[in-house]
């Protein structure tokens, strides 16, 4: 007879527990809800159900994976952000939750606002770019990002989800950059660019660092501020309107610095404003 649910998920628990300890059952219940596409309430429903032969060796092969380190994310190939379900692959940062609270800061400065021209750099999975796409009011959004992959996922993520956004290449660091910028214009320039520092590696999980992508997260030690001072030229220089707004996701322990360089380039109203864990995340600026 065909195992049910229950034992199936005990095992898979046990599977876990090696790496993921405490949050070993949490983990195989998000994997079994993901699998067979149900809510948590679902899912004990039909805890007694028989688990066909396909989905149990399905199971228990993604748990295998996240035995060895793999994240949930991309062992289900998908990852929910701001409503949306997205789909993530190695390609792609795993959005992560107080980056929904960046889109909540461009919604809110929106305040309702019809036809906002709205640009997203380094989009990843688009999860930016796809949620104000949804959350604004007839919005135009233009999303770039250096890596073909990852536009490839955000295209994928933008088609099954029918939401309006054109997504380019642009490497933002390349002289093609400035071209571009001197004619665009947004009313809302937003990013979280990598931001985490070489040296930080070591306080970061295994996970993270033997899975995700590097040029998504990390930036030399020697100019942590790279993206930002490139990002905030480019807005001065034409990108970003008279009347628009810088929105930033920032590494914690540079609230100060990051607001000191916009300021520099030439940036008023500088704003750091803290995540739900009460870490600086993000700076807001517009100009003078
Ligand atoms: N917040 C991410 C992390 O801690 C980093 C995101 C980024 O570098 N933009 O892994």
């Amino acid at each position: 007879m065909a195992k049910t649910l229950q034992p199936l998920l005990g095992e898979i628990t046990a599977l876990l527990s090696s790496s993921l300890a405490g949050e070993a059952r949490a983990a195989a219940r998000a994997l079994a809800c993901d699998h067979f596409r149900v809510s948590f309430t679902g899912l004990v429903l039909r805890s007694s159900e028989p688990v066909s032969p396909a989905d149990e060796a399905a199971l228990i092969g993604m748990a295998r994976r996240m035995a060895a380190g793999e994240p949930l994310q991309y062992v289900t190939g998908r990852s929910q952000f701001f409503g949306l379900d997205l789909q993530v692959g190695p390609g792609v940062l795993i959005p992560r939750p107080e980056t929904e609270e960046l889109v909540s800061l461009v919604i809110n400065w929106a305040g309702g606002r019809q036809g906002l021209r709205v640009l997203d750099i380094g989009t990843g999975s688009g999860c930016i770019a796809l949620s104000l796409g949804r959350g604004l009011s007839h919005p135009i959004v233009h999303a770039v990002d250096a890596s073909d992959e990852a536009l490839a996922i955000a295209s994928q993520n933008a088609n099954s989800l029918g939401i309006d956004v054109d997504f380019r290449k642009l490497d933002i660091l390349s002289p093609q950059a400035d071209v571009w910028a001197s004619s665009a214009q947004y009313d809302a320039v937003v990013s979280n660019p990598p931001y985490v520092m070489l040296s930080e590696r070591e306080s970061m999980s295994v996970n993270v660092l033997c899975h995700e992508p590097d040029m998504a997260l990390f930036v030399p030690d020697d100019d942590p501020l790279l993206f930002y001072r490139r990002i905030a030229t480019l807005c001065v220089s034409g990108l970003l309107a008279a009347s628009g707004c810088l929105f930033f996701e920032i590494n914690e322990a540079l609230g100060n610095e990051t607001s000191e360089e916009l300021r520099r380039v030439g940036f008023a109203n500088v704003s750091v404003i803290k995540d739900f864990t009460g870490r600086d995340r993000f700076v807001t600026a517009t100009l003078p």
